[in-house]
């Protein structure tokens, strides 16, 4: 583990959060998966990191009630209503300042609504790739330069980061999906907030 991760996983300890550090995809998934009490409902976000790990496929596996709009797209508002109301909330963090604070950029508001407000607990995979050096304009450089450009173009948005692999913000249109940003500083209050950061670069 290298000293930027080391030093991130320390200050979101420092700031409350309950963290748990890993060496690879695999562990990270279990890990997630040994979290996640028997009978718990899961809420999921749009999360290329929690595809690529397969949990939601496990966690159906085991028997848990999963809500994820990627799967159900045609019930969207339903799905994301009973997300929002599930026992945890899984997602990924966009980025992740050394001073411990989690960011993230949504279009639609689901995903960083249900980290803030609803679940009682939020279960974050983090791969270290999304650990920045600096603070929260690192980390939204970091969410435009390198989540951003794939995001949009894997979703077939029109936007200038999907056609030209950078953000023109001033020329980003209808199609723009950098409309909230959020920093989380601390678990809100009375939520658990559990964060597994993983060596292993995951999602992007
Ligand atoms: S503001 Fe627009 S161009 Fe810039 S990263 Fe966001 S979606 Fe892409």
């Amino acid at each position: 583990m290298n000293e930027l991760m080391t030093t991130a996983a320390e200050n979101l300890r420092k700031n409350g959060f309950e963290v748990y550090t890993v060496a690879t995809a695999d562990e990270a998934k279990a890990m997630a998966l040994s979290l996640i009490g028997g009978g718990w409902s899961v809420g999921v976000g749009g999360s290329m990191t929690i595809r690529q790990l397969g949990l939601v496929e496990a966690l159906e596996e085991k028997g848990h009630n999963v809500w994820w709009h990627w799967t159900s797209p045609e019930e969207k508002p339903i799905v994301w209503n009973n997300a929002r109301n599930a026992d945890v909330y899984l997602a990924s963090a966009n980025a992740l300042t050394r001073a411990g604070q989690l960011v993230n950029i949504d279009g639609t508001g689901n995903r960083v609504a249900s980290m803030i407000h609803g679940p009682a607990a939020v279960l974050t995979v983090v791969g270290s790739q999304k650990i920045v050096e600096g603070g929260i304009t690192a980390a939204i450089g970091r969410i435009k330069q390198a989540a951003c450009p794939p995001n949009a173009s894997r979703l077939g948005l029109n936007t200038p980061c999907a056609k030209e692999g950078k953000c023109d913000e001033a020329n980003c249109g209808d199609d723009c999906m950098c409309r909230a940003i959020t920093v989380t500083n601390r678990p809100l209050r009375g939520q658990r907030y559990i964060v597994i950061l993983a060596e292993e670069a995951i999602g992007y």
